[in-house]
């Protein structure tokens, strides 16, 4: 019988053990999850140290790096886990959204390991497997709630409804919200990865320049939409004519005024969502959601109120574990894909 009529009859098991597999950009990272909660490996190997020479992620050198790196992140994982590949129930990987020729190494390995070990393969969109992090943060954490996502190329406020439906409150019009540090940082001259390195300079700064407030005025789209193209122009605009006329800038200062626009923003938006819909959960997804002043923000608006989901720093940025955690929930509706997977550089919010 061929892989995929044998394997869509795979009888489906509550306690699923699901080896994860995420390659979407510069982290090679693979774990294994039971029952989309209790994380039993969690392997990253990254190659950002590899692209800060260049400023940002040079697409090639993630390819050949996932190349390199994924078969040590898988032994190191089995291995970790006290686990073998008996023990394994379903293969999950990022499918999309993210860099093609990356996604593609973790797609071609997920499907040789799925083929060789016999076992379903289950493809995960990167974006719900941001938002299933928080199922890893906290065991009890159950649908509906509203989570934000701010992501390097995401920044949205959606409604989880269930464990499958997302409805999309607002989203960004221009560009994402990790997208304008790391394009700020990169303007203050800042090494790559921006975002840590804005949160790092921040801390010194005073919050006292005045940057536009974004989509304040005359707005005709969603009250939950984002646009963070003007607010990185305008910074990029201040340093630029600082520069011009000779004028020395405080960088700690731009990078907290922007830091403070750019945040204040998500955590006025989640606290409408959370009106609008009356739901009493709040949870953070996306890597900026590991950004201190964020973190700290929606503690000092929301702690004692209701519910706040805020996964360790570790589980906001890739992980192989929030893959393996959606994993299981798509390995629970018998979402198996053949072996005929492709990568996709982009996928919708869904
Ligand atoms: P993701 O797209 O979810 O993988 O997250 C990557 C994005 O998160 C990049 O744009 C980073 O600059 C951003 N990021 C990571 N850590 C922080 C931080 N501490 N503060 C702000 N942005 C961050
Ligand atoms: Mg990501």
């Amino acid at each position: 019988m061929k892989y995929y009529e044998k394997i869509k009859t795979t009888p489906i098991k509550k306690d699923a053990i699901i080896l994860g597999i995420e390659t979407s950009c510069d982290e090679t990272a693979v774990a294994i999850v039971r029952a989309g909660r209790e994380i039993l490996a969690d392997e990253i190997i990254s190659s950002a140290t590899e692209h800060a020479k260049y400023g940002g992620v040079v697409p090639e050198i993630a390819s050949r790096s996932h190349t390199e790196a994924i078969l040590t992140a898988t032994e190191n994982a089995l291995k970790n886990s006290g686990l073998n590949k008996d023990d394994i129930d379903a293969i999950a990987v990022t499918e999309g959204a993210g860099l093609l020729g990356a996604l593609l190494v973790g797609v071609s390995f997920a499907k040789s390991l799925a083929f060789a070990w016999n076992k379903p393969l289950v493809p995960v969109s990167h974006i719900r497997g941001h938002i299933s992090a928080s199922y890893l943060a906290d065991k009890d954490l159950k649908p509906p709630f509203i989570t934000i996502l701010c992501s390097g190329g995401h920044t949205a406020i959606c409604e989880v409804k269930d464990y499958y439906t997302l409805k999309v409150l607002g989203s960004t019009i221009d560009d994402a919200v990790g997208e304008a540090f790391d394009k700020v940082a990169r303007v203050l001259s800042l090494p790559y990865p921006g975002g840590p390195n804005i949160e790092r300079l921040a801390e010194k700064g005073q919050n006292n320049i005045k940057f536009p407030k974004m989509l304040a005025n005359n707005y005709e789209g969603s009250e939950f939409d984002f646009s963070y193209s003007g607010l990185k122009t305008a910074v990029i605009n201040y340093v630029h004519r600082a520069e011009q006329l000779g004028q020395q800038i405080v960088k700690e200062d731009v990078a907290c005024s922007f830091q403070h626009s750019a945040i204040d923003v998500i955590v006025d938006k989640a606290e409408k969502a959370l009106k609008l819909t009356g739901y009493k959960t709040l949870a953070v997804s996306g890597g900026v959601g590991a950004n201190g002043y964020l973190r700290k923000a929606l503690k000092d608006r929301f702690s004692g109120k209701i519910k706040l989901v805020i996964p360790e720093k570790r589980y906001c940025t890739d992980n192989g574990a929030m893959i393996a955690s959606e994993g299981y929930l798509q390995y629970l509706n018998g979402n198996f894909a053949d072996l005929t997977l492709n990568a996709k550089a982009v996928v919708p919010i869904k």
